[in-house]
C-alpha cells in the first residue's frame, strides 16, 4: 500500500461514530422541526408506520436533506406513513421466502457457492422500503459460539467460495467484533471472497475508521463493499472521504441501489446518481426492483417502468455507468436480470 493511500486510512473525522450512532432522531416531530416542516397533515400521520417500524435516522444523513421539502427524495426514504399500514394481500412479510433459506442461526443461504450472514441486528437508518424490516434478526443474532458453529458449517462445504455479510448493517457493529468475524472468515481456506453491503458509508460516513480500515486492509480475501445510494443527493463530501478510506484498503466498490416511487423513478435522478458515483469512484452495478414487502407497496415501481427507465439512462450515459436491472426471485439460481 502506497504512503498516500495509508495516510488515507489513517486520519479519522473528529466525530465518533459511536456517538452518531447514539443519537439518531427517532421522533417524526424532530424531524419536522430539523426541517422546518410544516406540522400538517403529513407529520400527523407520521405514527402510523411506526408501530411496525421505528423511525430512524443519523443527523448527517438528516443534514442532506432539504429543508422545508415534504418531497425531498431522502426523507421520502425515511419518512413514515400511513400507507404502510394498508392491508394488500399480494405484499409480504417474507417476499423472498428467507425464513426457508435461514439454515443455522446468521446464515442464509440463497446461492450456490455464496452464503449471506447476518452480521448485526440492527441498523443505522431504517429505509421504509426494506426488505428485512420484519426480519426475525432477534433469532438471528448469534453469540460467539454461534458463530463458531456456522462457520464450521461454511467450512465443511467446499463449494463456497464468498461469504457475504449484509443487513442489519454489518458496520453498525463494532471495529473489535467486526475484526473478530472477518478474520474468522478469512482464515476459512476456500474462502476467497468476502462481501460487505452497508449503508454505513452513505449515512454514517464517520463510521468508516482508520481501526475498521486497518481491519480490512488486513485481510487475505478479495474484499468487496457494496454500498447502498439511492438518490445523487445523498453523496457529499464526507461520503466521498469515507468511500476513498474504503478504496485505499484494496477492496472493489460498487453501488446497489432500489428503484423507488417518487424518490429516483425518473432519469434525470438515475443519471445523476450514476455520475456522482463515478465521480467518487464507485460503479454503478445494480438497480433494483423494490421487493414486494408488505408495508411498503406506495414505493412499488413495476418491471415495464423500470425497464422504460433503463432505455432512457442507457441513452445517456456510457455503458459501464447503467446499473442492471434486477429482480430477485425467491428460488432462483440468482438474481433475475431484466432486459
Ligand atoms: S440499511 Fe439496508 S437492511 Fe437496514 S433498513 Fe436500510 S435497507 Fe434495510
Amino acid at each position: 500500500m502506497s504512503n498516500a493511500a495509508l495516510s488515507v486510512i489513517t486520519s479519522d473525522p473528529p466525530e465518533k461514530w459511536q456517538e452518531i450512532l447514539a443519537d439518531l432522531i427517532t421522533d417524526p416531530k424532530e424531524l419536522t422541526e430539523i426541517l422546518q416542516l410544516d406540522s400538517g397533515a403529513e407529520s400527523r400521520l407520521a405514527h402510523f408506520g411506526l408501530n411496525r417500524f421505528s423511525l430512524k435516522v443519523p443527523r448527517p444523513f438528516a443534514q442532506r436533506m432539504r429543508p422545508g421539502n415534504w418531497n425531498d427524495p431522502l426523507l421520502r426514504q425515511v419518512w413514515p406513513s400511513q400507507l404502510e399500514d394498508e392491508v394488500d394481500c399480494s405484499l409480504s412479510e417474507d417476499p423472498l421466502q428467507e425464513r426457508t433459506f435461514n439454515q443455522a442461526t446468521g446464515l442464509l443461504q440463497k446461492y450456490r457457492g455464496r452464503v449471506l450472514l447476518t452480521a448485526a441486528p440492527h441498523c443505522a437508518v431504517h429505509c421504509r422500503y426494506c426488505f428485512r424490516r420484519h426480519f426475525d434478526y432477534a433469532a438471528n443474532t448469534p453469540g460467539k459460539r454461534q458463530w463458531q458453529e456456522t462457520l464450521e458449517q461454511i467450512d465443511g462445504d467446499s463449494s463456497i467460495s464468498e461469504v457475504i455479510l449484509s443487513g442489519g448493517d454489518p458496520l453498525a457493529a463494532g471495529d473489535s467484533y467486526l475484526k473478530w468475524l472477518l478474520t474468522q472468515i478469512d482464515t476459512l481456506k476456500q474462502v476467497t471472497t468476502i462481501r460487505i453491503h452497508t449503508r454505513l458509508p452513505v449515512v454514517i460516513p464517520q463510521r468508516i475508521t482508520s481501526s475498521l480500515c486497518q481491519t480490512l486492509a488486513s485481510l487475505e480475501c478479495k474484499l468487496v463493499i457494496v454500498i447502498h445510494c439511492n438518490h445523487g443527493q445523498e453523496i457529499d463530501s464526507s461520503v466521498q472521504l469515507a468511500v476513498q478510506k474504503l478504496r485505499a484498503t484494496g477492496a472493489t466498490l460498487m453501488n446497489q441501489s432500489v428503484l423507488l416511487k417518487g424518490i429516483n423513478d425518473d432519469a434525470t435522478s438515475l443519471v445523476s446518481l450514476s455520475h456522482q458515483l463515478f465521480d467518487i469512484n464507485v460503479l454503478p452495478y445494480y438497480l433494483h426492483l423494490p421487493d414486494r414487502v408488505a408495508g411498503t407497496g406506495h414505493y412499488l415501481v413495476n418491471e415495464q417502468e423500470g425497464l422504460d427507465l433503463i432505455t432512457k439512462i442507457r441513452a445517456l450515459l456510457p455503458g459501464y455507468l447503467v446499473p442492471r436491472l434486477v429482480r430477485e426471485d425467491p428460488g432462483s439460481d440468482s438474481k433475475t436480470r431484466l432486459g
